[in-house]
């Protein structure tokens, strides 16, 4: 019963999707047991092993088996204190192949993570005992520059958009890691150094393709289940796999005033601040951070970066007060490529570290939270320490807060504390129980998080508030098209039907 069902599915899927590719997975599994695997309430099931097998003969993929040569790379996090085993990988390389995948789960109510680029600090794009709808191999992007449109599958990292698309002198706004994945981060909002005059990355999605619980692909844009399309941008992925997104690219050019200020560890309170002060009048084309580091010897620095979106004469106009306002050890701003500062702290988190990290957003950088910060940067631990600041606000902050799921829009500044070490320790938990102390600190002066952000241990009740007035139109969207929750390794909105 269940095998014909996700199998007729499966045909229909392998009918509607165009020009199937091949995997370029070069380790096949041998389906030759029935594959034991965890369900979503974390009972036991078992996919039979004619069907595992049948399964696996309809995917343009692969399925990845524990036994499989080359699983511990398939099932590896960026975030390296991530160590999930799922029952079965499924390699999808294009829309049908996600829709079997998505019938099989349902079919046996697996539990089911969803992998992009891999991002997910709180390591939500992989699970234990489920399957993984993995979407690495789904690479395919194509820019429209008469258009002014990019088409991009979600095994996109974002490298790969900003390279594609400055070509031809054009950007869509997202985020500042190379190394990040396109799906996630557009699926919970996306933010970056061009957000402040252009938006989200949500905001700049003309549509999205989806393959929605019942395994059925939809488009959602204007026009095609609008209530899909306003939920999309900023609900995460409860609703579904998205197998293509089309960005607005926007003619940017290819050069902008971009650089640091850098200071040494001791000046950070004053930095700080400035900081504060500063960006409260900061015009949208200005694009500020700050990332503090402090490792394990007490020694570090304190970067304030710009990135003026605009004329880099009048750029250079408007950081005067941030040039005058002490001397820095290291000032690098000038004219560069925007292609090489997308990829300029990619080294700084690489894959395989661990990484523990909290987060939040703020209308205004309060002083309790510099005392807070200076005194966490001030404190040596046993392992890197870092606090970041990035600005907000500009266009995301002009859009109705109902407009689409993203729930933050009245953030001006979102600040991320972490903490890094190389390899596995027995500390572990003590480490981060030392974050978590200082973070209690820096909790209180902050106004909702960015789920893209979040580690996983916020519970329901934080993800609801955070969600604001959007959280009751999202269970209701999540009524409709996910019941049953099968997506619910996210910022999850529990259905109540
Ligand atoms: C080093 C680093 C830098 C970052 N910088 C920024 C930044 O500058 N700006 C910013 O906005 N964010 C930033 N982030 C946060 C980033 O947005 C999230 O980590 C995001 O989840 C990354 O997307 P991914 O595809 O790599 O994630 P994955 O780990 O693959 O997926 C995360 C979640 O997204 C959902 N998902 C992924 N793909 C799909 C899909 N196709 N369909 C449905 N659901 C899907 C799933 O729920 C999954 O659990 C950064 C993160 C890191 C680790």
């Amino acid at each position: 019963m269940k095998r014909r069902a996700f199998l007729q599915t499966a045909v229909a899927g392998a009918m509607s999707a165009a020009m199937p590719a091949r995997s370029i997975w070069a380790a096949s599994s041998e389906i030759n047991s029935n594959i034991d695997a965890i369900k979503l309430n974390g009972d036991s099931t078992v996919i039979e092993k004619a069907v595992a097998a049948e399964f696996e003969a309809a995917l343009n993929g692969h399925v990845i088996l524990p036994s499989t040569e080359g699983y511990d790379a398939a099932r590896a996090s960026w975030n390296g204190m991530i160590d999930k085993h799922p029952a079965l990988i499924v390699r999808c390389v294009d829309a049908s192949d996600v829709s079997s995948a998505v019938n099989l789960a349902r079919e046996y109510e697996l539990l089911t993570a969803v992998r992009g680029g891999g991002h997910s600090v709180a390591g939500k794009s992989n699970c234990e005992g489920g399957i993984l709808i993995d979407l690495t191999e789904m690479q395919a992007i194509s820019v429209d520059p008469e258009a002014r449109s990019a088409k991009v599958q979600p095994g996109v990292l974002l490298g790969g958009v900003d390279v594609a698309t400055q070509k031809f002198g054009m950007a869509t706004p997202a985020g500042v890691v190379s190394h990040t994945g396109a799906a996630g981060l557009t699926l919970g909002g996306g933010f970056g150094k061009l957000s402040r005059v252009y938006g989200l990355t949500a905001d700049n999605t003309r549509y999205f393709d989806i393959v929605t619980p019942d395994g059925e692909f939809r488009r959602a844009n204007v026009s095609e289940n609008p209530d899909l399309f306003w939920a999309l941008r900023g609900g995460g992925g409860n609703f579904g796999v998205v197998t293509q997104f089309e960005y607005q690219l926007h003619p940017v050019g290819t050069d902008f005033l971009t650089g640091a200020l850098v200071f040494p560890l001791e000046k950070s309170e004053a930095v700080l601040n400035f900081y504060a002060d500063w960006i409260t009048t900061a015009p949208k084309e200005l694009q500020t951070s700050i990332a503090a580091i402090c490792l394990p010897n007490g020694k570090g620095f304190i970067n304030m970066s710009i990135f003026y979106a605009g004329d880099p004469a009048a750029g250079e106009k408007v950081i005067e007060p941030m040039r005058a306002f002490d001397k820095p050890q290291r000032d690098d701003i000038a004219v560069k490529k925007y292609i090489d500062l997308q990829k300029r702290t990619d080294r700084n988190v690489p894959h395989g570290q661990q990484y523990y990290q909290k987060a939040g957003f703020m209308k205004t950088i309060e002083p309790g939270l510099v005392e807070a910060a200076v005194s966490t940067l001030n404190n040596p631990k046993p392992f890197t320490q870092t606090v970041n600041f990035t600005q907000v606000g500009g266009a995301i902050s002009e859009i109705d807060m109902g407009a689409t799921a993203y729930a933050n829009r009245d953030a001006a500044a979102q600040v991320v504390l972490g903490g890094s070490w190389r390899k596995k320790v027995d500390e572990q938990e003590e480490w981060i129980e030392l974050i978590r102390a200082d973070w209690k600190k820096m909790y209180p002066y902050t106004n909702g998080f960015y789920i893209n952000n979040m580690m996983g241990d916020e519970g329901d009740a934080r993800v609801r508030a955070n969600f604001g007035s959007n959280y009751d139109r999202l269970v209701e969207l999540k009524n409709k098209y996910d019941p049953m929750n099968l997506f619910r390794l996210n910022a999850n909105v529990r259905p109540t039907v």
